[in-house]
């Protein structure tokens, strides 16, 4: 029997950062992967797809709305459906070809297979054509999430579907219900929206994308609107069925008025739970919390002391860069490193246009705990660069502590946002204070003028650029 000194289950971006650290750090790894390619689910049918296809989709919007105002006449504008999917399949494939490269260039071994454990210190992989068993040092599970679904609404694959069959489908929809409007839901509502597929999404709270400072999903349900999207609040969808060539979706508002809805597809988008199946944890001393995620301590250890668990399958964000963060965690743990995450600071993307980003506390947070802070908020609409490339939906708005000066939030609602986010996480992680912000030096003229713009009346001084 093979011995390993660290085998990862799972090749999300929990699992291959993992892995590969590991083997940084010397150790002879594993790694185990159920499927063909490596990946897990953001690089297969997460994160990677969708931003090719919001990508794709969005210079197709841009054709058809904006172009004619920038000077540039084009005959007729087409969808080749086929050919921005096939695109999207190409950008996965470098992506996963990418992580084979890495795998390789670190010395780690690949198995394919479902690893799951026999005892505390074995576990078994299976695979169509064998099975083999290997023993390893320490474990890190990282077997990510699957797609939930609520009572009453069966997914079917076929016309209930999730996000990664919408992402596989052969032909442009031409209606379809989405079933709750967080991440996901607003996601997979702009790419359909965008080439002309009939949206609507029904959403349980009253706001879209919940979690986040709620003047983001507030001025976003705006810009959806706007684009054509029909956004229903407030809604709780209890149970959908199959109908000829579509499905029915039921619904009833917080006053118990009743809505239904007919559509070709009808994409379940609420939320994702721990995947445990396979992994044979009854047979091991790992104990799952009442959710089902796997319980782990402050160093991501599980209740048997050599197995440790990462990323979607502990809770916590759902995110690719968390479980990243905590894939180098638990390689530089057990190499008796002493690691920290802040998990306030890591920051929150929606890729809509605009896009949406957000770290630290929103000011819902700040005012349920008597927490006082002031507000600086610049919008787009007063930024130079955003006006020259007509990308003036948004705001950048920060939180501020009064005394200190300390950045306790940043909310951006406005183009490029994803990428603006990450001085708002420098900001935090280091302390930074918004005075220190804003007398740094800010190209002009850039999207990132806007923060300095809100740093500027958050600190009691008027903004000073256009
Ligand atoms: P996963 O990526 O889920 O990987 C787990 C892997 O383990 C899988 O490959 C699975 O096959 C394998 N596995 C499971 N059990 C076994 C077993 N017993 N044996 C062997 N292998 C096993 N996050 C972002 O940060 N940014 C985004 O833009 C973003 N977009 C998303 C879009 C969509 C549509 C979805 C669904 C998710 C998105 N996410 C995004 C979330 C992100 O994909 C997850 O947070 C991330 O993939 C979690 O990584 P992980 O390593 O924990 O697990
Ligand atoms: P989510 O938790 O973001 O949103 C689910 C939504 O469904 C909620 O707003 C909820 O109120 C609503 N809902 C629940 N039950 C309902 C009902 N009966 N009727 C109507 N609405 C209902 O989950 P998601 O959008 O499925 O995304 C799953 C995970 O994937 C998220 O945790 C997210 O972090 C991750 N993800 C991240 C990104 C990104 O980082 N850009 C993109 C996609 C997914």
């Amino acid at each position: 029997m093979e011995h390993y000194d660290i085998a990862v289950i799972g090749s999300g971006p929990g699992g291959y950062v993992a892995a590969i650290r590991s083997a940084q750090l010397g150790y002879k790894t594993v790694i185990i992967e159920k499927y063909d390619t490596l990946g897990g689910t953001c690089t297969n049918v997460g994160c990677i797809p969708t931003k090719a296809l919001l990508d794709s989709t969005h210079h197709y919007a841009e054709a058809e709305h904006q172009f004619n105002e920038h000077g540039i006449k084009l005959d007729k504008i087409e969808l080749d459906f086929s050919q921005m999917y096939r695109r999207k399949a190409e950008v996965v494939s470098k992506n996963t070809g990418g992580l084979n490269f890495l795998m390789n260039k670190n010395n780690i071994t690949r198995l394919k297979g479902t690893a799951g454990f026999v005892n505390n210190s074995t576990l078994k992989i299976v695979n169509e054509s064998e099975t083999k068993q290997l023993t390893a040092k320490y474990y890190i599970i990282a077997t990510g999430s699957k797609p939930s679904s609520i009572p009453g609404v069966e997914i079917d694959k076929k016309r209930i579907i999730t996000s990664t069959e919408a992402l596989s489908l052969q032909e442009k929809p031409e209606s379809m219900v989405i079933i709750g409007g967080g991440v996901i839901g607003v996601e997979m509502a702009s790419i359909f929206n965008r080439i002309g597929t009939k949206v609507t999404i029904l959403e349980y709270a009253d706001h879209l994308i919940a979690t986040m400072d709620h003047e983001l999903g507030k001025n976003l349900q705006k810009i959806l609107k706007k684009e054509g999207i029909d956004i229903r609040l407030n809604q709780a969808v209890y149970r959908t069925e199959n109908v000829d060539s579509g499905a029915k979706v039921f619904f009833k508002d917080k006053n118990g008025a009743e809505g239904e809805l007919d559509a070709e597809y009808i994409l379940v988008a609420v939320g994702r739970s721990p995947y445990v199946k396979g992994l044979g944890l009854e047979n091991t001393d790992v104990q799952l919390d009442e959710r089902g995620f796997i319980k782990v301590d402050e160093n991501r250890r599980t209740s048997a002391s050599h197995i440790y668990a990462i990323g979607d399958v502990i809770g916590g964000a759902m995110l690719a860069h968390k479980a990243e963060e905590e894939g180098v965690f638990v390689a530089e743990t057990i190499n008796g490193q002493k690691r920290h995450i802040h998990y306030n600071r890591i920051p929150s993307v929606v890729y809509t246009w605009p896009e949406v980003a957000s770290v630290g506390y929103t000011e819902e947070y700040l005012k349920k705990n008597n927490i006082t802070y002031n507000i600086g908020k610049f919008p787009f609409s007063a930024s130079a660069r955003a006006r020259a490339s007509m990308d003036m939906e948004g705001f950048a708005k920060v939180l501020v502590d009064p005394k200190y000066g300390e950045v306790l939030g940043v909310h951006i609602i406005g183009a490029r946002a994803a990428d603006l986010i990450a001085q708002g996480v420098i900001a935090q992680e280091y302390e930074v204070t918004a005075e220190d912000m804003f007398r740094i030096s800010y190209a002009h003229p850039t999207y990132s003028e806007t923060l300095k713009e809100a740093y500027l009346i958050a600190s009691g001084q008027g903004a000073i650029n256009i």
